[in-house]
């Protein structure tokens, strides 16, 4: 999971998704009108359809109008209105008047053809009669709930559009069953028959009914509708993205720390080990101090840097020979091991201390006050006479110091230093002998 994340190949999905859901939501609006709607379209010219008249005084003439090709209709001449005379149109929907359609989740009807009245203040009735059941059993028509509506002529274009959920049950039909346990509301559940019919009190006059095609429509999803969904969708997908760039950046870049953290201990390590190396490189390995070799480049530090005033001092033990010959080679480098361990700890910062050779060892002390050398030097004689040296007996040492203010005085410093020792051995040892002291 972390390796699919953290790779290009996660975020090379996103683009494909994107295009791939662009698409699918042109296509979705595109083609919206033909997943709209779910329509039921009603033959209104099969053989049970037909146009009566009720009751049929009051009425002129009447002609049922139907045709294979045009529709189905009526024209209808009423001329006394005092008997409440009705032209109607029945469009019966199954083959058994008992069992109908149920309609009661279309929204809409529209119904393809026109109608004609004397004024444009009379009505067209629309009834789709519900078959209920069994609410008589000797007056089979009030089984047929009317769920009603009428709408002024005027108002009547074609196609004539019927909304469904405008329509009511009228109180007259309930007024003839209101003994029995009949719902009140509309219900086209089983709807058994449309029926169109001009209505109550009507002017005397010509009417005239043509109609082609009845259509029952309900919206499946409106196109607000479609467009939330797509919005929400589309919110949904660009959070996911930018969860998903975030995971991705973020584990990246976890991943760079951590190889980072691994590329700075290799790199510590390194640098440690090879310190380590130079230190080894630099160091005599019996005594612990510089060797030789390094002196020289201390020396070139000093003198390069202008560490003036400056001082060199050679140290010798006295009468090492003979502390080999008493005590053996070894507790002869044992008190080596202790003297480089006591010149280490002597020296300060810049400072440097190396063998120069058997029992021989160079001080060089850079940036040095000559009141304050004196007495340090001494107090180091007096420190190795003391120490305990790991052998029965005090050791000593001859000291031998130069000393010089300034760079022209450095390229003597060794041989001046070499010459006090001489010195300071020549005058018994166990002694610090400064160069310049002893000339002067
Ligand atoms: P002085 O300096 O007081 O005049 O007398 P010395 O006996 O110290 O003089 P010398 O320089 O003749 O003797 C130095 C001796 O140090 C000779 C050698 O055997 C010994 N020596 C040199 N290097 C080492 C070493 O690494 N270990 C041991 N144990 N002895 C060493
Ligand atoms: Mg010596
Ligand atoms: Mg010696």
């Amino acid at each position: 999971m972390k390796n699919f994340l953290s790779s290009s190949q996660a975020l090379m999905t996103l683009p494909i998704l994107f295009f791939i859901f662009l698409i699918t939501s042109i296509i979705l609006i595109w083609t919206y009108p033909q997943y709209s709607t779910e329509t039921l379209l009603i033959d209104v010219n099969n053989e049970n359809t037909q146009a009566i008249t009720e009751p049929s005084i009051g009425i002129d003439s009447y002609i049922e109008k139907t045709n294979k090709e045009i529709g189905s209709g009526f024209t209808c001449h009423i001329i006394q209105e005092e008997f409440e005379p009705t032209c109607r149109l029945e469009i019966w929907l199954t083959d058994s008047k008992i069992q109908g359609l149920d309609l009661s989740r279309f929204q809409s009807m529209s119904i393809v053809g026109t109608f004609k009245s004397p004024t444009e203040f009379d009505f067209l009735r629309i009834s789709l009669r519900n078959y209920e059941k069994l609410i008589s059993e000797t007056d089979v028509d009030k089984n047929y709930k009317f769920n009603l509506i009428e709408i002024l002529s005027r108002d009547i274009k074609n196609p004539i559009l019927v909304n469904l959920n405008r329509l009511s049950v009228p109180n007259w039909w309930l007024a003839t069953v209101r003994d029995q346990n009949i719902k009140r509301d509309v219900d086209l559940s089983n709807t058994s028959m449309i029926e169109i019919s001009t209505g109550l009190h009507t002017t005397p006059g010509q009417y005239e009914l043509e109609i082609t095609n009845i259509l029952l429509e309900k919206e499946v999803i409106s196109i607000e509708q479609l467009y939330e969904y797509l919005l929400i969708f589309w919110c949904g997908f660009i959070i996911f993205s930018i969860i998903k760039i975030t995971l991705f950046l973020w584990i990246r870049i976890n991943d760079k720390i951590v190889s980072e953290n691994a590329l700075l201990d290799i790199n510590e390590s390194l640098s440690k080990h090879s310190k380590k190396l130079e230190l080894i490189n630099k160091t005599d390995e019996l005594t612990m101090v510089l060797n030789r070799r390094v002196m020289k480049d201390k020396l070139m530090e000093s003198l390069n840097n202008n560490w003036f005033p400056m001082a060199v001092v050679m140290i010798d033990i006295d009468h090492f020979k003979k502390i080999n010959d008493t005590f053996g080679h070894q507790c002869g480098d044992k008190v080596l091991v202790n003297l480089g361990k006591t010149l280490n700890r002597f020296t300060k910062e810049k400072e440097s201390v190396c063998r120069f050779g058997g029992e021989e060892f160079i001080i060089l002390l850079p940036k040095s006050k000559i009141y304050e050398l004196k007495g340090r030097l001494e107090q180091l004689r007096l420190d190795i006479q003391a120490q305990d040296m790991g052998i029965t007996q005090n050791v000593t040492v001859s000291i031998g110091a130069a000393y010089c203010d300034e760079r022209s005085g450095f390229k003597s410093l060794l041989e001046q230093s070499d010459k006090a020792l001489y010195q300071a051995k020549d005058k018994g040892r166990n002694t610090v002998i400064f160069y310049q002291q002893e000339v002067s």
